[in-house]
């Protein structure tokens, strides 16, 4: 009947899943989802979707959603009333800010939310409060890569569209397991790779998917990258291969970049990279041959001691070759999140205001400064990594974390749940009761994407816009309201009210995002930024130039860091990351019951050959420890790892999360925290 299709709708969204940025229709009828439509107009999917895409969603209805604030009592919680919690924070961030200043509180975004929402984040911070202790988890993945490219380029950002890389003689693929992590992104590279005779290379330690088709893979020692890298780069240059007019008209520094790699021979790679020294001229020959070559990366690349410099000696062995600047060709840093890129664009980052402005510039802070109507402290402020510092030796006091499972996903994590223990005060927003807001004081109850409006930015720098499917559940709110009651108890007297009004003061503000309005948005309608005033958006980054004050790229020498050295009785590589149908700690996608009875535990790959050695067998339960921690887990035998290098997905929230045996130690650049350098001793718990 006419009235029952009444209440069918559809509404467009962006997933929120990965940093590819599908977008896509989905059919509701009251609160329940009928199915997810991709449409041939989005940019990043066309009719794709992955697994998560599709059938990730029925978290938005469950049971265990947060529909109240609950302030803590003793060791439980009670359900308090909105006002409630909103003047007990006000109490004490005012009595935190008055007794020991500003920089005592310290605020986390998510790179789940909006960019609307992380813009209203750091304001809240810098502008109310007066500190610049602002971060999001971009740190934990990503931050590395944007440094590598800001040294070398100047934006750091996928330098071309995704659709692009189809266009690419040769993908080179550096420790991203690219078809779990990046589904519908690695769809169109095995198409290509396929039908079009793209040429097809990758490096990691674990054989994935992408690995197996590829036409060369090679297995580096794990944080061996740079070497490699700076080997090929060494012997095209030697070769007379290097793209010389290139580097002539627009590039700095390549005499310095030359001597430079002066120790990175064939036998020096082969030497520390345990890679045959053929295979590595393989791969130069490769770039050498190619039409144009384009470099996809993630955290195998990232999460190390040396993370940012081998982001930086990807982008020189690109410049080096002339791989900037035309379509399919580039730097393809693939982020994690769906707005990992968004966060940092929109200035939750401690040194940098939205459009990566430095916050000791005064130029620029009295520009922000006239904007809002307030002081501004020039003090870069605390990177996450250096907040869990300061709680333990007394400097943050109170915590305000936006979205983010960091009691799961930040390394060390038994030395991450000693510091929430030692806050005065800590206030967690989410959806769930996560196991960070178990050591909260007060939990706010915020709305999923599918239940506010607002934009994220993609990988490839492109920005949409999502739609509002539901209203929020109980008395859960958008996170853009949360923060403006929260700003607007200490008196900031902010009055937005749709998310189009925070874009457009933002836009005002910050040159990268110039012309960006909702109208130029519209349904399926995108910008890739940086966006002039007149609304003409940058698909391709430099094809002109570089955005620097002589608009050359600088080609920045780095040198190779040993990866964490561990005592002879840690003997086992523990390697790890994504599942394709989880996300991340599984807060949401454990929630699906869709995806969890297709894949239901957490589990450790391991090599024939370690399971022959040590009497292992599919099903045994295994304790691994590191110096910082123990997990426990079923062993899965399989060839995809090799030797002692085993594999644990990032998945689980129990007994078996990896960040158990992860360490404080962190990229020398960023802080972003060594991840992929942990080494345990396993001992048998159990027999199948
Ligand atoms: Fe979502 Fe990423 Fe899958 Fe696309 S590829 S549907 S953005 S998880």
């Amino acid at each position: 009947s006419a009235m029952r299709e009444a209440r069918v709708k559809k509404t467009k969204t962006v997933c929120t899943y990965c940093g590819v940025g599908c977008s896509f229709d989905v059919w509701t009828k009251g609160r329940k989802i009928l199915k997810v439509e991709p449409q041939v107009e989005a940019p990043a999917n066309g009719i794709s979707t992955c697994v998560k895409g599709k059938f990730g969603w029925d978290f938005v209805n469950s049971k265990e959603r947060l529909t109240k604030p609950l302030i803590r009592e003793g060791d439980t919680f009670r359900e308090a009333d909105w006002e409630e919690a909103l003047n007990l924070i006000k109490k004490k961030f005012t009595e935190a800010k008055e007794t020991y200043g500003p920089d005592s509180l310290a605020f986390i975004t998510s790179s789940k939310c909006t960019n609307e929402e992380s813009y209203l984040m750091q304001k809240l911070g810098r502008g109310v409060i007066g500190t610049n202790n602002i971060d999001n988890c971009s740190r934990y993945c990503q931050t590395p890569a944007t440094m590598g490219l800001f040294r070398t380029v100047g934006y750091g950002g996928d330098s071309g569209s995704i659709k692009d890389i189809e266009r690419a003689g040769l993908v080179l693929i550096v420790g991203s397991n690219t078809s779990e992590s990046h589904p519908v992104l690695a769809t169109r590279v095995k198409r290509s790779h396929k039908l079009k005779g793209q040429k097809l290379i990758v490096a990691d330690l674990r054989e994935h998917e992408m690995a197996e088709r590829s036409d060369l893979f090679i297995q580096p020692k794990a944080g061996t990258d740079l070497v490699w890298l700076s080997a090929v780069t060494k012997y095209i240059i030697d070769k007379g291969w290097a793209d010389k007019e290139f580097i002539r008209k627009r590039v700095n520094g390549f005499k310095e970049y030359v001597e430079s790699l002066k120790p990175y021979t064939m036998e020096y790679a082969e030497k520390i990279t345990g890679v045959p020294k053929r295979q590595i001229i393989e791969i130069a020959k490769a770039v050498h041959e190619a039409s144009s070559t384009c470099i996809l990366w993630a955290m195998g690349v990232t999460q190390h001691l040396g993370g940012s410099d081998t982001s930086t000696a990807i982008s020189n062995l690109l410049l080096v070759t002339g791989n900037y600047g035309k379509p399919g060709a580039g730097s393809y840093p693939l982020r994690g999140h769906n707005n990992v890129q968004g966060a940092s664009d929109f200035g939750s980052m401690p040194d940098r205001f939205p459009g990566y402005e430095k916050v000791e510039d005064d130029d620029v802070r009295a520009k922000y400064e006239k904007g809002w109507g307030v002081k501004l402290s020039a003090k870069p402020g605390l990177n996450n990594h250096e907040m869990v510092e300061g709680i333990h030796n007394g400097n943050v006091k109170v915590m305000y974390i936006k979205g983010e499972e960091m009691a799961m996903v930040d390394s060390n994590i038994n030395h991450v749940h000693e510091a929430f223990e030692k806050l005065d005060f800590f206030v967690v927003q989410d959806i769930f009761l996560s196991k960070t807001a178990q050591f909260a004081d007060v939990v706010l109850p915020a709305a999923p994407s599918f239940e506010k409006e607002g934009t994220f930015t993609n990988t490839e720098r492109r920005i949409q816009r999502l739609y509002q499917i539901f209203e929020p559940l109980g008395e859960s709110k958008p996170d853009w309201q949360i923060i403006m009651e929260i700003a607007n108890h200490l008196g900031a007297g902010w009055e937005y009210e749709h998310p189009s009004e925070i874009m457009a003061e933002a836009a005002s503000l910050m040159p990268l995002y110039a012309g960006v309005t909702y109208e130029r948005l519209e349904g399926y309608n995108t910008l890739q930024w940086p966006v002039a005033p007149d609304g003409t958006d940058t698909p391709l980054l430099f094809e002109e130039e570089f955005p620097f004050p002589d608009g050359k790229a600088r080609l920045f020498p780095v040198q190779w860091t040993k990866p964490m050295e561990y005592e002879e009785e840690y003997d086992i590589q523990v390697n790890n990351g994504r599942l394709l149908e989880h996300f991340h700690e599984g807060n949401l996608t454990y929630k699906s019951k869709g995806i969890t009875s297709k894949t239901p535990s957490v589990f450790l790959e391991v090599s024939p050959e370690l399971a022959k050695e040590r009497g292992l067998e599919d099903g045994t339960v295994v304790r691994l420890t590191s110096p910082y921690g123990s997990v426990k887990v079923p062993c899965h035998i399989t060839d995809r790892v090799k030797g002692k290098e085993v594999y644990l997905p990032m998945n689980d929230s129990g007994e078996g999360a990896i960040n158990y045996l992860t360490s404080s130690r962190a990229d020398k650049d960023t802080d972003t925290p060594a991840y992929k350098e942990v080494k345990a001793k396993m001992e048998i718990i159990q027999q199948t």
